[in-house]
């Protein structure tokens, strides 16, 4: 597969993991926790972080919040994880910054609004404030732009100027360039007062696919800072999905984005850590980075006899998950893991070939028995009742001998 040029960007170090175009693509993720509530935001966080979550963000929105911080960044200590946490602040994040010095410590970056710190105020002071706590603490700051909450000010002398011009653009145009322009004067500023360009991230956050590609494209092309990419917004379910890995794909495959997130709304008593695993399995399927071994399955058709094959491949995706944790710690390179589950013959061991693993069950009148392929040979035929707990136990004897080798004779 041709290698991606990623963008140059400079290298930010947010606590141990590092952003840039020297450094992966990092997938990060935010709680949605009440942060006050120390058990719970910890207890997520943990869960993020399992799921492969390479940084988490909190909101700081109050007090509580604020005094919380600390007593969250040494929970999730004690539970053995040094994920860096990121302080989302909004509106009040100069009070709480200068107000609580040990949480301006803790946090490994602070998020900061541009468009909510200053309103209503002709000077940039609040803004000023919390670059200058970034700077005392040494801490990096991502000015997030976000459409939803865009500098007024800005966009509306923008806006009358362009109203103004022989040659006026559409509104849309000049929202986008007003979100371009409001990131790159906030982080001009920020250099001003005494952050280095290594110590700022970017971000410009829409909710619609075709402006977050345009925006992205020229926010990089006017700057060499690391940039965050999402959509704002991305919304529930499919939607959300597929809105991100349509926004994501293209600005990921022309080399621009050093760290992700896939805001997706979680169904009401839902999985947190579903955005976690998209944001990953976008980079994956993009061949940017591996994190879990792939199933490639067929979608089924009027050959299969029935939804035996989709069981199967459904258990064997949640086999890998429930594996994962433990085979990361002993298996080297296992990610990279290649596995094959199809329907029938006419595909089944062709696709089965170019899997690590792969197995093709029978369909409507083939003969009942399954055939296994080991890289690319026909390694066993199974039959009967125990089909999915034989091939486990392939799948577990190939991720031993391979994987489990290569960390020996590392
Ligand atoms: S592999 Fe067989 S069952 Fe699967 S979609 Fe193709 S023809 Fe249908």
């Amino acid at each position: 597969m041709p290698e991606i040029q990623r963008r140059r960007a400079v290298t930010v170090k947010i606590g141990n993991v590092q952003v840039g175009s020297d450094a992966p693509v990092v997938v990060q993720s935010m709680t949605n926790t009440d942060t006050a509530d120390v058990e719970s935001t910890v207890q997520q966080i943990a869960a993020l972080a399992r799921a492969g979550s390479e940084m988490v963000r909190v909101t700081v929105n109050n007090d509580e919040a604020a005094k919380a911080v600390p007593y969250i960044i040494e929970g999730i200590a004690q539970k053995g994880w040094n994920t860096p946490i990121i302080g989302d602040f909004h509106y009040n994040g100069h009070l709480l910054l200068a107000k609580y010095p040990d949480t301006a410590q803790a946090l490994a970056k602070y998020r900061i609004n541009p468009g909510n710190v200053s309103i209503g105020r002709k000077d940039d002071d609040n803004f000023r404030t919390m670059v200058e706590v970034a700077v005392k603490h040494q801490k990096p700051v991502r000015i997030g732009v976000n459409w939803g909450s865009l500098d007024q000010a800005l966009l509306t002398k923008m806006m009358d100027e362009n109203s103004r011009s022989s040659n006026p653009l559409p509104a849309r145009d000049v929202m986008m360039e007003a979100m371009v322009v409001s990131a790159l004067d906030n982080a001009a500023a920020a250099e001003r007062y005494g952050l280095r360009r290594d110590q700022i991230v970017l971000s410009a956050k829409v909710s619609g696919v075709r402006d977050l590609i345009d925006v992205y494209q020229e926010l990089a092309s006017r700057c060499d800072y690391a940039l965050h990419l999402g959509l704002t917004e991305a919304g529930m379910g499919m939607k959300g999905i597929v809105a991100s890995a349509a926004g994501l794909a293209p600005l990921l495959l022309s080399g621009i984005g050093d760290t992700i997130r896939v805001s997706l709304t979680p169904t009401p008593g839902g999985d947190r850590s579903e955005e976690v695993r998209c944001g990953q399995q976008i980079l994956q399927s993009l061949g940017i980075r591996s994190f879990m071994p792939q199933v490639t399955s067929c979608p089924g058709c009027g050959r299969t006899t029935s939804t035996y094959f989709q069981e199967l491949a459904e258990r064997i995706q949640t086999y890998l998950v429930e594996q994962m944790p433990e085979w990361k710690k002993q298996y080297a390179g296992v990610e990279e893991l290649k596995l094959a589950v199809m329907g029938c013959i006419v595909n089944g061991p062709g696709e089965s070939k170019h899997a690590n693993i792969g197995i093709s069950l029978p369909g409507t009148f083939e003969e009942p028995k399954a055939p296994v392929y080991v890289d690319g040979k026909l390694f066993t035929t199974l039959r009967g009742d125990r089909i999915v707990e034989e091939f486990q136990e392939i799948l577990d004897n190939y991720v031993e001998k391979r994987y489990g080798k290569v960390l020996v004779e590392a």
